[in-house]
């Protein structure tokens, strides 16, 4: 499988994923036409699906106008997005497996950021939107502190460690020094902010990050942590979504 990452907007990413003998691709989460279009060219690739986490604007922007010249094209999105998802052609339900572009893809739902999010999972790789972040996760517009819990800690948690993550924005730098005052003795966000600093620096995405790395850094997949709830002023006995809660709430103002 092959996973070309196309920046759009100021800090969003669509990816236009393919296997290598085959000249077509679908894009996740086009957030505007003409730079996946120039992706589409400089790879030699044609477009067959446009694949959407969720509804929002920066997402789905580029839907309207990728059709505009190829009529037959699917947009795949949750079920619920009905309406909400421009162009939506097929409606996904959790635990859905599709095929496309030689690809077997399967679907996760993840509400929390909204009520419609969905992660795409294939060969070993995950493009989870705006659900889970590079050290961090989208805001609640639409779901509860549970929902995020049970889309971070159960749902996407249960990939295995090696999974390559794909997320909907460029925020890891800002997310790991968030991660880095919860967490001020945590070695593997101090190392993992070194690195992505490096990689930024030169231009470079910070993406794709793993889930072993997530474990690791992620102060939304770290609940247990005690250094975390002590910095929250949380008891070592707080119920892990309240701790969450706590953790999106001090982000929200960081
Ligand atoms: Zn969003
Ligand atoms: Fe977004």
């Amino acid at each position: 499988m092959r996973v070309e990452i196309v920046p759009c907007l100021r800090d969003n990413f669509a990816y236009l994923v393919s296997t290598d003998n085959r000249p077509e691709c679908v894009v996740i989460d086009p957030s505007e036409a003409a730079p996946v279009e120039r992706a589409l060219e400089r790879c030699g690739l044609t477009l067959t699906a446009i694949l959407n986490t969720h509804h929002h604007h920066d997402h789905v922007g580029g839907n309207s106008q990728l059709k505009l010249s190829r009529r037959g094209l699917d947009v795949f999105g949750h079920t619920s997005d009905r309406g909400r998802i421009p162009e939506q052609t097929r409606f996904l339900e959790h635990g859905e497996r599709f095929e496309v572009v030689g690809l077997e893809f399967s679907v996760l739902h993840i509400p929390g950021h909204t009520t419609g999010a969905i992660a795409y999972i294939v060969e070993g790789a995950a493009f989870t939107g705006d659900t889970l972040f590079a050290a961090g996760c989208g805001r609640l517009f639409e779901g509860t502190p549970r929902d995020m819990f049970e889309s971070l800690n159960q749902k996407l948690a249960r990939l295995p460690d090696e999974t390559k993550i794909y997320c909907g924005h460029e925020y890891t730098v800002n997310n790991l020094r968030f991660a880095a005052a919860l967490e001020p003795t945590n070695q593997a966000v101090a190392r993992k902010l070194e690195r992505v600093l490096e990689r930024t620096g030169r231009g470079e995405p910070s993406v794709p990050s793993t889930l072993a790395d997530e474990r690791a850094t992620n102060p939304f997949m770290r609940t247990d942590s005690a250094e975390l709830r002590a910095s929250l002023r949380l008891s070592e006995t707080a119920d892990a979504v309240s701790v969450l809660a706590a953790t999106r709430a001090a982000k929200d103002k960081f």
